[in-house]
């Protein structure tokens, strides 16, 4: 059956199977993203499966048919059928990036790969690093969102791909182990120093609980990657908002949040008190999770094809 399937895999079809999918999975990173984090009236957040999609000002229930990942809003022009309230534009975003990456995916995992491992290994490949991928999504988004990471999506993480992680050849047991203790080891080290000399917390402990879920799957070397990676790719954005910002400058423009002194447990400007005391959430000034993200599928689909090559070099 796998072997008849195999030519197929390097067919557009294959990759429409894996965008069309990652449309499905971004629309419900949409649902994740939406719901998880913890609001006034639901502090635990939301159910994801329960109530089923309505629409958020006429609380209408969203017919299927008008809920298709991308082509619902395109066909709509975003609006609600009913009350004609406008989704955000976001929601194309998310699910857009999600599709893109399970494209990406397949080709690094299923097609690049074709030579070295068998097709049953390769889609294993493909849908671990999918859900890795869709997971990255929801935490970036959500950071973006509320300035959080959640441990409610962060730890069940871990433990699930640190247990996917080795369904897969020529991952050693330590392995996701090691980058989870570096993971959270390293970026807590860094605060704690930080802490010390700014008095203000610099790296959340959220960021520490991603880049333990990054060390989960990619092992030590994936967290030093995203570290570095991820402050280069923030840098450059960074430096980028900046100069944008500076160019239609207004004297009255309050400056990045980064320059707000905000001591841990205290209100951090915007009105809300920071809940830090609250065990089921952390709080990270910054939101540096996107770009440890983007450092981490980076890794996540170069590092393979790095070892490929060495393989193929030593022979
Ligand atoms: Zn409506």
């Amino acid at each position: 059956m796998l072997e008849q399937l195999e030519p197929l895999t390097t067919e557009p079809v294959a990759y429409g199977f894996a965008i069309v999918l990652g449309l499905v999975w971004g629309s419900f990173a949409n649902v994740c993203i939406y719901r998880w984090p913890p609001s006034e009236q639901f502090p635990k957040g939301r159910s994801v499966v329960k109530p089923g999609s309505h629409c958020f000002a006429c609380q209408t229930p969203i017919r299927w048919y008008d809920n298709l990942p991308m082509i619902s809003w395109l066909w709509l022009r975003g609006r609600c059928r009913s009350c004609k309230a406008t989704f955000s534009g976001r929601y194309l975003i998310v699910e857009a990036t999600t599709a893109a990456l399970f494209g990406v995916a397949w080709w690094a995992t299923v097609v690049a790969n074709q030579m070295f491992e068998p097709l049953d290994v390769r889609l294993i490949r493909f849908a671990i690093y999918a859900a890795f991928c869709f997971v990255l999504v929801a935490i970036t988004f959500i950071d973006i969102d509320h300035k959080l990471i959640l441990n409610k999506v962060t730890i069940p993480s871990i433990v699930a791909f640190y247990l996917l992680g080795l369904a897969l050849p020529g991952h050693a047991w330590w392995n996701g182990l090691v980058g989870i203790a570096v993971g959270y080891g390293v970026p807590w080290l860094i605060g704690e120093i930080y802490f010390r000399l700014k008095g203000r917390e610099g790296l959340g402990l959220g960021d520490s609980m991603l880049l333990a879920l990054i060390g989960a799957l990619l092992g030590w070397r994936g967290v030093v990657f995203a570290l570095f990676g991820g402050s280069v790719i923030g840098s450059v954005i960074g430096i980028t908002a900046l100069v944008l910002m500076r160019d239609r400058a207004e004297p009255a423009e309050p400056v990045a949040p980064a320059e707000k002194p905000a001591g841990p447990g205290q209100p951090d400007g915007d009105g809300e008190p920071a809940p830090d005391d609250e065990p089921s959430l952390m709080r990270t000034e910054l939101p540096f999770g996107p770009f440890l993200a983007m450092a981490a599928v980076f890794y996540l689909f170069a590092e393979p094809w790095i070892q490929l090559n060495f393989k193929l070099l030593g022979g």
